[in-house]
């Protein structure tokens, strides 16, 4: 790369950076992963090392996290709050240790923290009362949270003794609570938070306390200032505790490089051990008469250093491109994968974000990439394993015209997204989905609205036929979707696969084609074939179906892209059922869940009927659920039914409503 064109990439990296600074810090929604913006951000500090001289004023590599909004008070911090400079590597770590060496010939120990995957926090206390609580923000400037944190329990209002300090230290949420918080955010419909560090900086900046009271937000602090004598950082932790405060209890004295190295291999893989995210290991100098020899950069501590954890990476290979269109119109391309076991999980889409990050890797279909999941959103493509590459593999080339709505493509300078021209795209096909999984359609259990918006924001299903193309790992890293919810959601989506005739007529989507006329079509079309291949005039003579609607009826058949989407949902194991004379719709739409020991009758011919009656089982009772059919002996489904307010009804009483 010449001159020029680093100069050209330095702005481009610049601009892309500071747009995610500002999601993640202020907005708390990150658009791509930590590890994905790490690597955007190093490719710019190594070519600000290269070239010293482009250097521009603006550089995020010289800030500390972003501006703050504008809808908190305003706190100046006694002294800059500073970032850490980060690690990937044993020989970036030997560097630092170099470093330092250089500058000082003194003898040193290291303290070995964990990373907590939270925000800091700095607390004032005045004559041990808790005055000020805030956000690291700018680092000059934070933003006041007094509010929130006093209603975090481990953090003491009142000190063991009268001094003026000015404590920092780390607010997080626990891996359990987190997760119950999603789930909870599920059962209302809402959008999941994408890591703990968001939730936790989102609560705090919550405006109601009793929101933040609720949500059980934790601390770990680990450094004090102000009205008391300290030499090292382990004089630190010990003085923190006695004032009450709470200090991880696995910080560990590290007298040299091989121990600290120790400490990372024991807990590198060994994180889900804890109770809480961390992301890698804080390394400071012990001894603070050191660290004031070596001061600071203009973004972090030269004493310290943040070794990142790698992200679990693995080969596999790109199927195919697809592309998928977000709520603003945005492409974005999405790699179609072999099937891979990626940190726990199978994973088989990864996003490959705009088309320059794809000239950027010279990711082509047919390649053996490496992808990872850096845990927080969904996986994606780090590089190309060039020496594998086929001499078939293709190279992608972003449509002209939209997949979704035929719309116009435009790229408006500067920008790196290209954009749909027609603004109803996204929604148009948005609607589509949820018509698709609604109750009188295939009636997928916990597939609400907004998780079908998040599924098709983040690339994971285009059109409907993809729905059943998910698996478990493709959901669980999606903004960290609880586990449970995603063992449970792929098993609905495999229930919903044998569907009634009528039913998957509706779900299509067909103009004009309701509930009720797609039950009229299947009384005289009873088998998919037949209704395929029925011709405008012999629809027209089905009663209630007039040429308005027989003619939306075979223009959609007809449709390429239909039929293309049709046989993928064929493909992908969706059974339609032929209608038949003795089945009726009275219990269409209505989910049964059945518990214990039935007596006189079995379960299967139970099921049977009710399915044959338009009616639907399940296995796991949920808000969804119609009725709890208890037997002796009942299970947990029984409690959960009373819990949830479903309606309970004996053997008897099903007999009388079939
Ligand atoms: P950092 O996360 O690399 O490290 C500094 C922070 O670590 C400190 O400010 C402190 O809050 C925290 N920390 C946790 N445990 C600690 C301990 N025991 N001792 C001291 N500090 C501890 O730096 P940062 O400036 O907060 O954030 C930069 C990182 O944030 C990036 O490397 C990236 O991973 C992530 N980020 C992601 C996006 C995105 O879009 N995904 C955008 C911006 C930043």
């Amino acid at each position: 790369m010449n001159k020029e064109q680093a100069k050209q990439r330095i702005a481009e990296l610049i601009k892309e950076i500071n747009y995610h600074n500002r999601r993640y810090y202020v907005l708390d929604k990150p658009l791509i992963s930590d590890a994905h913006y790490d690597v955007l951000y190093r490719e710019l500090v190594k070519l600000e090392k290269l070239y010293s001289d482009l250097i521009l004023p603006d550089s995020p590599s010289k800030r500390v996290g972003d501006k703050v909004s504008g809808d908190f008070k305003k706190v100046e911090h006694d002294k800059r709050r500073m970032s850490l400079e980060d690690a990937f590597s044993v020989s970036e770590l030997k560097e630092f240790e170099d470093r330092i060496k250089k500058l000082t010939n003194k003898n040193f120990n290291y303290v070995c923290e964990l990373k907590i995957d939270g925000l800091q926090i700095v607390l004032t206390y005045k004559k041990g009362l808790l005055v000020t609580a805030a956000t690291r923000g700018d680092g000059r400037i934070g933003e006041d949270v007094t509010h929130s944190v006093k209603t975090i329990r481990d953090i003491p209002l009142k000190l063991s003794k009268p001094i003026d300090v000015v404590v920092s230290g780390e607010i997080y949420i626990s891996k359990k609570d987190f997760a119950k918080i999603n789930q909870d955010q599920i059962s209302q419909g809402e959008l999941i938070y994408a890591n703990p560090r968001n939730l936790a900086a989102g609560t705090v900046r919550q405006l109601d306390p009793k929101v933040v009271s609720a949500r059980n937000l934790k601390s770990f602090v680990y450094d004090i200032e102000g009205d008391i004598l300290t030499g090292t950082q382990l004089e630190i932790f010990k003085v923190l505790t006695g004032l009450g405060f709470s200090v991880n209890s696995d910080n560990k004295l590290c007298k040299n490089l091989d121990e600290v190295l120790g400490f990372i291999r024991k807990w590198d893989g060994s994180q889900g051990k804890l109770l809480y995210e961390t992301d890698g290991v804080v390394i400071k100098i012990n001894e603070l008469s050191i660290r004031n020899l070596l001061g600071a950069t203009a973004k972090s501590p030269r004493w310290a250093i943040a070794y990142k954890f790698p992200a679990e990476q693995k080969g596999t290979k790109i199927l195919d491109i697809e592309v998928q269109v977000g709520r603003q119109g945005t492409l974005t391309p999405v790699a179609i994968l072999k099937p891979v076991r990626l940190a726990g999980s199978t994973v088989n889409r990864a996003t490959l974000h705009n088309e320059d990050e794809i000239r950027r890797k010279d990711v082509r279909v047919g390649d053996t990439v490496i992808v990872q999941k850096a845990g927080d959103v969904i996986p994606e493509v780090v590089s190309v394993v060039k020496s594998k590459r086929p001499k078939t593999s293709k190279s992608f080339i972003m449509p002209s015209s939209c997949p979704i709505c035929g719309g116009k493509i435009i790229k408006k300078p500067g920008e790196v997204a290209h954009r749909c021209s027609n603004i109803q795209c996204f929604v148009v096909q948005l609607r589509k989905l949820e018509h698709f999984v609604s109750r009188k359609a295939f009636n997928i259990d916990g597939l609400g609205t907004k998780i079908v918006e998040q599924l098709y924001k983040e690339g994971l299903i285009k059109d409907y036929a993809d729905l059943f193309t998910l698996e478990e790992g493709d959901i669980k890293p999606l903004e960290r979707f609880a586990e449970k919810s995603s063992v449970n959601l792929i098993k609905s989506i495999e229930e919903s696969k044998d569907i009634n005739l009528d039913r998957f007529i509706y779900a299509l989507g067909i103009l004009h084609i309701g509930d009720q006329t797609a039950r009229d079509i299947v009384k005289v079309f009873n088998t998919w074939d037949k209704f395929v291949n029925a011709s405008q005039n012999k629809l027209e003579s089905i009663d209630g179906i007039g040429e308005k609607v027989a003619v939306s009826i075979v223009e959609f058949l007809n449709d390429k892209n239909n039929q293309l989407v049709i046989n993928r949902l064929f493909k992908n194991g969706v059974k339609v059922k032929s209608y038949s004379k003795t089945i009726s719709d009275r219990l269409a739409g209505q989910t049964f869940v059945l518990t214990g020991t039935l007596t006189s009758i079995s379960r299967e011919e139970i099921e049977v009927k009710i399915r044959e009656l338009g009616g639907k089982t399940s296995s796991s009772v949920s808000k969804n659920t119609d009725y709890v059919v208890v037997g002796d002996n009942p299970g947990s489904k029984y409690d959960k039914a009373k819990q949830l307010g479903v309606k309970i009804i004996t053997e008897l009483e099903l007999e009388q409503l079939l």
